[in-house]
């Protein structure tokens, strides 16, 4: 077991990528904070861990809330002990995230409130924690477009995940002595919901396939298994990177037919 005795919280585990990490950690021996804003949808994955053997309980929390982020670190400590890894991965992308012109302010705000202050108040109250513990790994879910920009825009979102890189970036040095790793994680387009919500027809799916290498979007799973490696101790020469999980797509000038 790759993650055996270890405590992981994991943001946003009620679907996709979240959920996908919190079965594949708990399968490889750890204890897991599944934390969300969708109560049912947590409570269903700590069931899902449990029927399967493994350890996991539920924490509310909006990761836009310093309160939420400090209670779901104490739930993490009173239950388990202590926390090895803070996997900050919850975000949305807003259906109604344009242009510059387009984009509604309140739409910039709650994409920056959750995507990137929702980062930074998870390490502001997980750091410690990991520091209590002697050390630990952060992985924080940025995106490919924290890289490349696309013509189909997502302003804020783009924006919230070149954020999100640079932060870890600079996490990871302030705390490399430590024995804390800080990791962004960059998923290429997937077939969750996040993305479908927003790729609605068959015409806008192919627009963005054209552009994947491999020609097919990337499963949640896939990046777990992304998470798997940055969480564990296998990795552990491995902070301040951008570690890809694409399909290739920051690769290509021209993509193959
Ligand atoms: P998802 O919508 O399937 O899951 C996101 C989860 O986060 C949901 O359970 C939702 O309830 C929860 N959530 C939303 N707002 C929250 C808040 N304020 N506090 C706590 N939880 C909240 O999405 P996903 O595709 O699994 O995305 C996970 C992460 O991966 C996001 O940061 C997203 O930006 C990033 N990402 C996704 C893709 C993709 O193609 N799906 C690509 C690159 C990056």
């Amino acid at each position: 077991m790759r993650l055996k005795d270890k405590v992981a919280l994991i943001t946003g585990a009620g679907s996709g990528i979240g959920r996908e990490t919190a079965l594949l950690f708990a399968a490889e021996g750890a204890a897991v904070v599944v934390v969300d804003v969708n109560d049912a949808a947590g409570q269903k994955v700590v069931g899902e861990i449990e029927a399967a053997g493994g350890k996991a309980v539920y924490a509310h929390a909006d990761v836009s809330k310093a309160a939420d982020c400090e209670n779901m670190v104490k739930v993490a400590e009173q239950t388990y002990g202590k926390l090895n890894i803070l996997f900050n991965n919850a975000g949305i992308s807003h259906a109604d995230d344009d242009n510059a012109v387009t984009t509604e302010e309140s739409v910039w705000d709650l994409t920056m409130e959750i995507n990137v202050k929702g980062v930074f108040l998870g390490c502001k109250y997980g750091i410690p924690a990991l520091q209590r513990a002697g050390g630990g790994s952060i992985i924080n879910t940025a995106s490919f477009v924290a890289i490349l920009g696309a013509a189909t825009p997502q302003l804020a979102y783009t924006a919230s995940k070149g954020a999100v890189l640079s932060m870890s970036r600079e996490l990871a040095m302030i705390h490399a002595r430590q024995n804390i790793r800080v990791n962004a994680l960059c998923p290429g387009p997937l077939r969750t919901e996040l993305l479908m919500k927003y790729l609605n027809t068959e015409e806008k799916k192919q627009r963005r396939l054209v552009h994947i290498p491999m020609g097919r979007f990337g499963e949640a799973k896939e990046i777990a298994y992304g998470a798997l490696y940055l969480a564990s101790d296998e990795s552990s020469f491995v902070t301040g990177t951008e570690f890809l999980v694409d399909g290739g797509i920051t690769a290509a000038y021209v993509t193959p037919e």
